[in-house]
Parts: C-alpha cells; sequence; structure tokens
C-alpha cells in the first residue's frame, strides 16, 4: 500500500524517500507533527467559522476583524503548549509564524465579509457558505486495488460536486501550482472518486501563507504523471531500489539527512 506521504517525500527527493524507508530507523516526529499543526489549523478554521456568525452588516471592519479573532489566540498557545508536552519538537518560532498567519488570514477574511454583506446586504450568517463552503476535514481514503492511502486536508461539496482541498503552508510559486502539489491532489482526487463513485475535474491548493486558491485540473496528462511516480515510489520502498539523483544544495541545506547524503 502506498501512502500518498510517500509521493510527497518522493516529488522532494527520492533519496529522502529511500532513506526514510530503509535506512533511518529513527521514529519520524516530522509527520506526526505535521499532522498536529494541520489539526490545529482545522480547529483555528472552525473558531473563526463560529466567531462569523456573530458579525452583523452594520459592522465597521475593526469589529469585524476583533470578532473573527475572539479565543483564537488562547487556543493556539493551550493547543501548541499541548504539542510541546508530545516532544515533537515544535519550535517557538513555528508557533509565532502560525500566529501571524492566521492573523493574516484574518484581516483578509473581515475585509472580504464586509464586502460581501455590503455588496449582498445581509449579515454575516446568512452568506456563511460562501466563505466555509460543506465540507469534510482530514478525510482518510483507502483503494485497496490501487494500493493507495491518504488522509485528504479537505474535501469540499458543492451543488452534489467533490472537490479535493490540499492546505499548503509552503511558498506558493509566481504562477499556478509546484509539480508535487499537482500529483498530490490528483492522487486526492482518484481516491475520492473511487470512495464516492464520483468524476472529480478539478481540485484546490490553498497557499495559506498568502490566502491565495488555485485550481488544479484533473487531466489524463497529470493522472499519467501520478501512475508513473507511484511506479517509482514502489521501486524504492518495495523492490529497495536506490534512486539516481542529481543533489540540489538548496533542498539539501534544508533536508534532515543532509549527513547521511553527504557521507555516502
Ligand atoms: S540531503 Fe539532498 S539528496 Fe539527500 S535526501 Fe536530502 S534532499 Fe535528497
Amino acid at each position: 500500500m502506498i501512502n500518498i506521504s510517500s509521493i510527497k517525500t518522493h516529488m522532494y527527493c527520492p533519496m529522502k524517500l529511500y532513506i526514510q524507508t530503509h535506512v533511518d530507523m529513527n521514529e519520524n516526529t516530522d509527520y506526526q507533527l505535521a499532522v498536529e499543526l494541520k489539526k490545529l489549523k482545522i480547529d483555528v478554521k472552525d473558531l473563526i467559522q463560529k466567531n462569523m456568525r456573530k458579525i452583523k452588516k452594520d459592522m465597521k471592519v475593526c469589529e469585524i476583524e476583533r470578532i473573527l479573532s475572539d479565543n483564537i489566540d488562547s487556543y493556539i498557545k493551550n493547543t501548541a503548549d499541548a504539542i510541546i508536552s508530545m516532544d515533537l519538537g515544535l519550535e517557538t518560532s513555528q508557533i509565532n509564524q502560525l500566529i501571524d498567519d492566521t492573523y493574516f488570514n484574518i484581516k483578509i477574511t473581515a475585509l472580504k465579509i464586509k464586502q460581501s454583506m455590503t455588496i449582498l446586504d445581509k449579515n454575516a450568517f446568512e452568506i456563511i457558505d460562501m466563505f466555509f463552503p460543506n465540507c469534510m476535514y482530514s478525510y482518510l481514503l483507502k483503494d485497496s486495488q490501487l494500493e493507495l492511502i491518504g488522509m485528504c486536508d479537505k474535501i469540499e461539496i458543492i451543488d452534489g460536486k467533490y472537490y479535493p482541498v490540499t492546505i499548503k503552508s509552503s511558498k506558493p510559486p509566481v504562477r499556478g501550482v509546484w509539480d508535487q502539489d499537482a500529483i498530490e491532489l490528483a492522487a486526492y482526487a482518484i481516491l475520492l472518486e473511487e470512495e464516492f463513485e464520483t468524476e472529480v475535474f478539478v481540485g484546490f491548493i490553498d497557499y495559506e501563507k498568502i490566502e491565495d486558491r488555485r485550481p488544479v485540473v484533473m487531466d489524463v496528462n497529470l493522472r499519467k504523471g501520478l501512475f508513473d511516480v507511484m511506479r517509482e515510489v514502489k521501486e524504492i520502498t518495495e523492490n529497495k531500489k536506490l534512486p539516481n539523483i542529481k543533489k540540489n544544495i538548496r533542498k539539501c541545506e534544508n533536508c534532515e539527512y543532509k549527513n547521511i547524503c553527504f557521507e555516502e
């Protein structure tokens, strides 16, 4: 069974997948930390959604911003304390970054809500679907025939159609999406098609640092690309094939395996 997280690692660097699977026998806390941080972000979005219900159309932007921020700071700090106690290596800089990103998100959302309420002449609770469509978070998808499994960050359901969404805290490209993000989304799309017996034509990447949603069309080439990557992942994880790679200094500098790689 291929986990979509292995596809992500392979797209970052095939050697990293090889080392993670066959060389590094230490428990991987990075993955657990990423999962906990994702859960925290989802909870924060839920809180913002709840707070939005209290907003009235005659409120000023600063007031809207204050209401959207209700309980957010304390929730982030308390949850961060709980994550720190799990000893997953959460750093203060990551918590501060998370708080900055959240308040940036709240600022943008407050402006959009104000503008939408003015144009539509409605209170916030009447337009909540515009900002928070019906969705499922952290949905586990699995297909035994494809031998593929993964946890989709978000599945939005609009007019009976399903849209996979992945939420990225990485820097976005200037245009479009990164190849690895598109391949990952395609993997969720095909699992979603099997799970709900539907067709997925488009999915979205949310680059949360700049609050930007970018569409990805699930065309034939992308699906073919995904199956090519899955074959390569299997070769590495199941057949222990040592990948032939060109080292990329920019990536290697930030990689936890640089000591292993450069030694060998
Ligand atoms: S150090 Fe570089 S080559 Fe080695 S696994 Fe990391 S990114 Fe890949």
